[in-house]
């Protein structure tokens, strides 16, 4: 792949040109632990580990766990073997912002000293609605000029648990007129008698986002601090107080574009909520765009690698069509996984010249001969096969080049086929079975004479199948933008109720039988699928479908080429 080029590598570029920060680059990613990570924060992953690695650097891993809340241990577990999975290491750098707690307290101290922050004794109610508006200038608290000393001794009794939540905030003193809102002094810690996940009882307020973030890049040395545009207006306050407390060659926010992807939704908010309300299974639904999800379903991780790589890092908002994910993830296991038969919905076909019997081991490679992969399996053949339902039509269109009867089809690796009676259902009229007669002199599908058949099926042999069920994942929403909803509805009536189709009946070949779970394979002609991990048992196996083998960003592709080489396009 060419060398990566983006504004921000540009900017580190020039900074470790000149030497800037006088140490060497150091990146952090920082996630708060109140959900699973998703493809999203898959996005600042690479972008965070890449550039540190690029640039001769290191990246941490920070949980920004300030909030007592919401924050939960098993958000951590989650998020550190999410990101091993994705292939980085933190090696020793794992670090918690809860750990500075003690620090952040004082330089939140050494703040009053300086008259830069002030205790307030307004509710949070009569702050938020002083704080002014965009055209009107906030009114000052009444609590604004407290003295150095009253201030001190207020914050060090809000800390000793004195005071009931909400009695009184710690507001750093700028600006209440100032056009940055966040500028007008902005609350930096809460009372909350609440129980944190790390530091237990022991602390009872706690620093706000904008104080405990730029503090902690801060204290671990951090030269560029990415994150996302909505963090744009909050970079002044970032520097504000890196330089108030006398931090020397601060680190630099630099704000980039957040992944918006088609057909999901990337917010821990709502994800949370499509997993409480129940519309999917779990974090690790493999519908979900968590990293989890898309691991179940059967994703790896060197796609999605690849996936972040090609959409680049941007200044602007934009929505990245999924067709792009789901192409990284084909160009990946194309190569990697080994072909196998997999009838999904069943329909008996008998041979009916095939000697009852009779087996026969028919070798069929793994990869096609493009891929240059050697390996193959024995395939067992018998008189008495199951074919894909849609595979045979009673009374065909144009254009249909399966079975139907009386047409002749070629088995996949086996024999050319021809469709000599139907049985079907005399009460229902659904089809049992289709009856034909093959050619003996077609082993290997082609025929002596040379005939032409045009259409070519695969199947499994009935009496050596695999039962197993098949899961068939399709997008979680049926919208593009799933808030392109009607008045009164929220993301959610844009689900897609066909989001999962399970499938009890499918069989599969039997060279699949002692693969371990999470193996995974391309069902020919159906798609890329893995053996569920979780939901997979010795011989009767579960499979997630990943993708389907048509790669629509592909087609768009070759079409703007076309257009582009004859001219078309403007
Ligand atoms: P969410 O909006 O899903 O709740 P968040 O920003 O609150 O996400 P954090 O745990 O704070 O979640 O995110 C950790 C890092 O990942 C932050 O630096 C954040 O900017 C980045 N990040 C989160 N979502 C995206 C996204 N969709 N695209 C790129 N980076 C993201
Ligand atoms: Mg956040």
């Amino acid at each position: 792949m060419a060398p990566k080029s983006d504004f921000i590598r540009a900017i580190v570029a020039e900074d470790v040109r000149t030497g800037k920060f006088g140490r060497p680059v150091r990146t952090r990613f920082p996630p708060e632990p109140n959900g699973f990570l998703h493809i999203g924060h898959a996005k600042s992953i690479v972008l965070n580990f890449g550039v540190a690695q690029e640039f001769g650097g290191l990246c941490n891993l920070r949980f920004d766990d300030t909030n007592p809340t919401t924050e939960d241990i098993r958000y951590v577990e989650a998020i550190q073997r999410d990101v091993k999975w994705l292939g980085y290491d933190w090696e020793d750098r794992l670090y918690f912002a809860s750990d500075y707690f003690e620090r952040l307290y004082q330089y939140a101290v050494q703040l009053i000293e300086a008259g830069k922050a002030y205790v307030d004794s307004q509710s949070e109610e009569e702050i938020r609605r002083n704080r002014g508006t965009v055209n009107t200038p906030g009114v000052e608290s009444p609590y604004r000029n407290r003295s150095v000393e009253e201030n001190l001794d207020l914050f060090r009794r809000m800390r000793a648990g004195e005071f009931p939540d909400g009695a009184h905030v710690l507001r750093a003193k700028i600006d209440m007129a100032h056009p940055n809102m966040l500028m007008r002094d902005p609350i930096l810690y809460r009372i909350r008698h609440a129980t944190h996940y790390r530091t237990g009882d022991t602390w009872c307020i706690y620093p706000m986002y904008d104080f405990a973030h730029c503090l902690s890049d801060a204290i671990e040395g951090i030269t560029h601090s990415l994150c996302t545009l909505e963090f744009k207006d909050n970079r002044e306050l970032y520097d504000w107080i890196l330089r108030e407390v006398g931090i020397e060659r601060p680190p630099q926010q630099i704000e980039f574009a957040r992944l918006n992807l088609d057909y999901t939704v990337l917010s821990k908010r709502r994800l949370i909520r499509l997993v409480e309300e129940g519309h999917v299974s779990g974090w690790d639904d493999p519908r979900m765009p968590t990293i989890a999800g898309l691991r179940r379903r059967g994703v790896t991780p060197e796609a999605i690698r690849r996936f972040c790589e090609m959409i680049g890092v941007a200044r602007a908002d934009s929505r990245v069509d999924i067709a792009k994910l789901e192409h990284c993830i084909r160009e990946d296991l194309n190569p990697k996984v080994p072909r196998v038969m997999c009838v999904l919905r069943p329909l008996k076909l008998v041979i009916v010249n095939y000697p009852e019997d009779r087996t026969e081991e028919l070798e069929a490679p793994y990869y096609p001969r493009d891929i240059g992969k050697e390996g193959s399996r024995p395939v067992p053949f018998s008189r008495e096969l199951f074919i894909e339902r849609d595979d045979f039509m009673e009374d065909p269109p144009k254009g249909y080049f399966r079975l139907a009867p009386g047409r002749e089809v070629r088995l996949r690796y086996a024999y050319l086929v021809r469709c000599v009676d139907v049985v079907k259902d005399p009460s229902t009229g659904e089809i049992l079975e289709v009856h034909c007669t093959y050619d003996p002199a077609s082993r290997g599908g082609e025929a002596p004479d040379g005939r032409k058949v045009k259409g070519t099926i695969h199947w499994v042999s009935a009496k050596h199948a695999i039962p197993c069920e098949v899961r068939l994942y399709d997008r979680l929403f049926l919208k593009a933008n799933p808030d392109d909803v009607a008045e009164g509805e929220d993301f959610t009536a844009a689900l897609n109720p066909e989001s999962l189709v399970v499938l009890k009946d499918s069989v599969v070949e039997p060279s699949v039988k002692d693969d371990p779970p999470g193996t995974r394979y391309q069902f020919e002609r159906q798609g890329y699928f893995i053996s569920d991990p979780v939901d997979s048992r010795p011989g009767s196996p579960v499979f997630n479908r990943t993708v389907t083998l048509r790669d629509t960003w592909a087609k768009i592709q070759e079409r703007l080429a076309l257009e582009s080489s004859t001219g078309k396009a403007s």
